[in-house]
Formats: structure tokens, C-alpha cells, sequence
């Protein structure tokens, strides 16, 4: 592997990301151009410049989120990298929809901890009109009630309007639905549904005016250019914020012996998703430990502005206060009096339309709907 410097490479790096500080976008010619960068000194270039625009659009504002598993397991659908999959033989819990006290508990957790967001993540394959969806709306009011945390949801696939309407009424800003993946590779992952049933969810939901929080999982033996196309697929239905997961292998799962990612080219990942999402919240989520190693501080100076803190759905994350300490020392901040502010200001998605961009209009997800 190269590791010297290379100007022309520099050259074309500092020239997109002026374009992207000046509130263009880039192509995704352009965008494939990044990923494929192979030596440290470019790698490094890159995430000067994707700090740079983090902090051009972001300020020195980090957004945390925190989720609780609010069913485990026992899921009919068959995601390879899933331990919640009843496809697979893994050491996952199995319980049913949360009670109300220990979701009041995690939000009370949340709150001491700063953390904006608390999500209510449901392991099933999705959600209709019914008992359940009451019961859904039940605990969001109730935790919102309480005050301390914005409340999300990622509750899977919904096929009716009226479902992504009450949740909106019960107080839902924003749905977690990641796409994971490129188009291209989700069937390599899953065959129980598609990319489009996701996309078509994602419509639903914006439709009754809830923000998206849709991403992927990179080192699922997706290609560099599976990478891109996610990150372009993201700009294009307008998500608010951009979970990255690092596949963490799980015992069971066909995912088992995937080989983690190199840290470098995790970092790399999320600059290049710093390009072509210059305001997005980029959250690094699933996985940081174990595929970022020594380098976990560096994903900001890679260009994250947000981080999952405290244990994931099925796997420990470090604690709170460790990550909170990280912040502190990269003089980062947690709080928020209005988060989506900025987002709320600039509604251009960073594609480089300018004043014709919305990312909102429904349109756009409509198009990617073969
Ligand atoms: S739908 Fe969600 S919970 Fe079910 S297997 Fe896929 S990732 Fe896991």
C-alpha cells in the first residue's frame, strides 16, 4: 500500500471540499473518487478536510443518541448480520414490548448523560394498526411526558399512512430505518424484504412529517463503490441523520468470521460520508470498538458529529462517562437547547442544487421507487 502523498490526489480533495464548504455537492463520480483513496497521506488529507466541513456546518455541537431494546428477538426476518434473527442460533434475549418503567428508567439515564435522543427499537419485522401501535403511541407519550429526552422510534417496516400518522401525533420527530446497504447488495443480506419496502416506509414517514435517521453497516463484504451508493442513496431520500455501523461479527450469524474493517478505512468511510452529507448528523453507532481500535477519538476529526453512547441492542458498548470524557478533551459538546436547528435553517441536502434542493419533497423518495 501507497503511503506517500500525492498532490494531484490533494489537489482534487481541497477542491471538492471548498465546492462542499460553499454549499456544493459532489457527483457520484466524484464521490467513488474518495473511497477508492488508497494511501495514508490522501487518507489523511481527507479527514482534514471533512473536519473542516463538520465544523463549518456543525460548530463544535456533538449529538448523542442512546437506545434501548424495546422487544428482543425472536425476529421473522433473516438480516445476516442480525442476532435478532430467529433464522440464527445466537445467545440473544427474547422479551416482549417494553413496560413502562424500565423505558422511564432509560430516559432518565439518557437525560443525566446528555444525550438528546433516546430510541425505542422494536425487533420485529414491522408495525401495523392495532393493539400494539397503541401501545407503541402509549409509552412514546408517556416518555415524553417526562421531559428529559427527545423520544425516537425504529419500529421497522410500515405500510399504511395511518400507522406513520399516529405515530407522528404521539409525539415522534424522528424514525430510525436504516437502508443498510446499497440497493445493489441489500438482497446479499437479506431476502425477507426489500430495499424498497424500506424506501417505501421512509416515504410513509416523511409524508406525516417525521425526520429520518437512516443509515448502513459497513463490513458486510460490501465493495467500496456498495459504500457510495449508500451514502448517495441517504442524500437522496433526505435523511436527518446517518448512523454508520462497523459490523461486529456475532456468534450464529452467517456474519461470524467477517474480518472487522481497517480503522483507516473506517475513518475514510465516514469523511467520505462527510462529502456527500455535508449537514447531516453523521453518527458513528454499532461497532467503534472493535473495527476503530486506538483511533475511536478520531471519528470527529474524521468528520462524525454524532455518537451512540451506552450498550447497543445486543452487544456492551463502553461506558457513558468514557465517551463523555472523549468529548470533553476534544473540547466537543453534548448539549443541545434545539437540536435540527441547523438542519431546520438549511434545507438544501448538500447535493449542490441549491435553492431547487428540498430534500423533504416526497418526490425524491418517490423516485427511487422502480
Ligand atoms: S428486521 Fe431488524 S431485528 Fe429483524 S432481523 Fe432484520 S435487523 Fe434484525
Amino acid at each position: 500500500m501507497r503511503t506517500a502523498f500525492d498532490a494531484t490526489i490533494s489537489d482534487r480533495i481541497s477542491s471538492l471540499g471548498r465546492r462542499v464548504l460553499e454549499g456544493g455537492g459532489v457527483s457520484r463520480e466524484e464521490a467513488l473518487g474518495l473511497f477508492q483513496i488508497e494511501s495514508t497521506g490522501d487518507i489523511f488529507e481527507l479527514l482534514a478536510w471533512a473536519n473542516r466541513i463538520r465544523e463549518h456546518f456543525k460548530g463544535n455541537k456533538i449529538h448523542l443518541c442512546s437506545i434501548v431494546n424495546a422487544k428482543a428477538g425472536g425476529c421473522s426476518e433473516n438480516c445476516k448480520f442480525c442476532s435478532q434473527s430467529s433464522f440464527y442460533q445466537t445467545d440473544s434475549p427474547r422479551y416482549g414490548f417494553v413496560d413502562p418503567e424500565p423505558a422511564k428508567q432509560a430516559a432518565e439515564e439518557a437525560g443525566r448523560n446528555h444525550v438528546t435522543a433516546l430510541g425505542l427499537v422494536a425487533a420485529w419485522k414491522g408495525l401495523n394498526e392495532g393493539p400494539m401501535l397503541d401501545e407503541v403511541c402509549e409509552r412514546v407519550r408517556e416518555l415524553k411526558a417526562q421531559g428529559q429526552v427527545r423520544v425516537d422510534v425504529s419500529l421497522g417496516i410500515i405500510k399504511e399512512q395511518l400507522v406513520a400518522d399516529r405515530l407522528r401525533e404521539a409525539g415522534v420527530e424522528c424514525y430510525g430505518h436504516n437502508l443498510e446497504s446499497s440497493r445493489r447488495f441489500f438482497p446479499e443480506h437479506c431476502t425477507t424484504h426489500t430495499f424498497e419496502d424500506r424506501v417505501r416506509t421512509i416515504r410513509l414517514l416523511k409524508n406525516s412529517g417525521v425526520r429520518i435517521c437512516s443509515g448502513g453497516i459497513i463490513g458486510m463484504g460490501e465493495t467500496r463503490e456498495d459504500r457510495c451508493d449508500l451514502a448517495l442513496e441517504l442524500r437522496e431520500i433526505g435523511a436527518s441523520v446517518v448512523p454508520i455501523n462497523f459490523l461486529n461479527p456475532i456468534e450464529g450469524t452467517p456474519y461470524e468470521k467477517n474480518p472487522p474493517i481497517a480503522p483507516l478505512e473506517a475513518l475514510k468511510t465516514i469523511a467520505c460520508f462527510r462529502f456527500i452529507l455535508p449537514r447531516q448528523e453523521i453518527m458513528v453507532a454499532g461497532g467503534r470498538a472493535k473495527n476503530l481500535r486506538d483511533l475511536q477519538s478520531m471519528i470527529f476529526a474524521a468528520g462524525a458529529s454524532a455518537l451512540m453512547v451506552g450498550n447497543y441492542l445486543t452487544t456492551l458498548n463502553r461506558p457513558v462517562e468514557e465517551d463523555l470524557r472523549m468529548l470533553e478533551d476534544l473540547r466537543l459538546d453534548p448539549t443541545w437547547d434545539h437540536h435540527f436547528a441547523d438542519q431546520d435553517a438549511d434545507t438544501s441536502c448538500g447535493c449542490g442544487e441549491g435553492d431547487d434542493c428540498n430534500p423533504r419533497k416526497t418526490t425524491t423518495v418517490n423516485s427511487l421507487i422502480p
